[in-house]
C-alpha cells in the first residue's frame, strides 16, 4: 500500500489542481491521498468532487497543514483524517487574516525594491487572497530580481533578510486543540526542517504530546536514511505514530513526485492504523 499524506494544490502554494493531483495519485500508483494545503480546506471538497468524477479507487484523506507559532519558530502541523473540516473555519479566518496582514507588508518591502503593484501581482500569482512567500518568491523571479525560486528566499524572503515579515500564526494548543475537536489527529511536519537542537526538538515533542499531538512526520519528501532512523528512535521513546508524504507541491516546485517518498520503516506505528482504512 502506498500512502501520500502531505502535499498541495493550487489552493495554497502548490501548482496543481486537486484534479491533477488525483490522476498524478493514480499514474504513481498512490492507494491513499491527503491533500494538505497550507492553512485552508477549501481543496478539499473539489479533491472529493475529481474523484467521484474519476472514480480512480484512490481513498481520500481530509487533511490541512497548519502554520504554527512555537517560541521564535514557525513549526508545521498537520492535520490529517480530519471528520469535520469546516469546524476549523474559526480557526482558520484568523490564519487567513494573518496570512493577508502579511503579505500587505511583504508587498511594501517589494515597491520599495522597485517592483510596483506587489500585492495585486502576488494575488494573481495565487489566484486567491491566500498569498504565501512561494507566490512572492514567483514574482521576484517574473521581476527579474532572482534567478530561481530558492534564492527568492535566501535573498528576500527568510528571517534576517528585507522583506521577511514575522506572523503571529495560532499557538501549538490552539492548534492541536483545534484539529482533535474536528475529529482529527494531530501530526508534526517535517520535524528535521526547523533546524531545532536537540533539546529544543524534545521540548517541542513534549508540550505537542502534552496537548494531544499523536505523531510526527517519520518520512517527508526525500531523506537520508539517518534521519529517518532519529525519528523512528524519537516515535519509539515517545510514543508516537508516524506518517510518511511528499509534500509535493507540483512538478517544478518539488524534489520528489507525488507518492514517490520512502513508506514507513518497520518498526514505526502508521498514524492510519486506527483508521479502519
Ligand atoms: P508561508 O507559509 O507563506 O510562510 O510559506 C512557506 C512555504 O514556502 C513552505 O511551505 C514551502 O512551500 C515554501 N518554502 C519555504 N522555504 C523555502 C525555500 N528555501 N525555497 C523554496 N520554497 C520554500
Ligand atoms: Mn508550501
Ligand atoms: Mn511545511
Ligand atoms: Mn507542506
Amino acid at each position: 500500500m502506498i500512502f501520500d499524506l502531505h502535499c498541495h494544490s493550487f489552493y495554497s502554494d502548490g501548482i496543481d489542481s486537486p484534479e491533477n493531483i488525483l490522476n498524478k495519485a493514480f499514474d504513481n500508483n498512490v492507494n491513499y491521498i491527503a491533500l494538505t494545503d497550507h492553512d485552508t480546506i477549501a481543496g478539499l471538497q473539489p479533491l472529493r468532487d475529481a474523484a467521484d468524477k474519476l472514480s480512480l479507487n484512490i481513498g481520500i484523506i481530509n487533511g490541512i497543514e497548519l502554520s504554527v507559532k512555537w517560541k521564535k519558530n514557525v513549526i508545521h502541523i498537520l492535520g490529517l483524517n480530519l471528520q469535520e473540516p469546516n469546524s476549523l473555519d474559526e480557526l482558520l479566518v484568523y490564519q487567513n487574516q494573518q496570512r493577508i496582514e502579511r503579505a500587505k507588508k511583504i508587498a511594501v518591502c517589494l515597491e520599495e525594491l522597485g517592483i510596483q503593484e506587489a500585492y495585486q501581482k502576488a494575488h494573481d500569482i495565487a489566484g486567491h487572497d491566500r498569498i504565501g512567500r512561494p507566490h512572492f518568491a514567483k514574482l521576484l523571479l517574473n521581476e527579474g530580481k532572482v534567478k530561481d525560486l530558492n534564492t527568492a528566499f535566501k535573498r528576500y524572503l527568510v528571517r534576517g533578510r528585507s522583506a521577511f515579515v514575522p506572523v503571529n500564526w495560532v499557538g501549538i494548543e490552539d492548534c492541536v486543540r483545534y484539529i482533535m475537536q474536528s475529529g482529527g489527529v494531530a501530526v508534526i511536519a517535517h520535524p528535521l526542517k526547523y533546524k531545532l537542537t536537540q533539546t529544543k526538538l524534545n521540548e517541542l515533542i513534549g508540550e505537542f504530546k502534552e496537548v494531544g499531538g499523536s505523531g510526527i512526520e517519520v518520512i517527508s519528501g526525500r531523506m537520508h536514511p539517518n534521519q529517518i532512523q532519529s525519528l523512528l528512535s524519537i516515535c519509539k521513546r515517545y510514543n508516537l505514530v508516524g506518517s510518511t508524504g511528499s509534500d509535493y507541491h507540483g512538478q517544478t516546485m518539488s524534489n520528489i513526485d507525488l507518492g514517490k517518498q520512502q513508506q514507513l520503516p518497520l518498526g514505526c506505528t502508521p498514524v492510519w492504523q486506527t483508521w479502519g482504512l
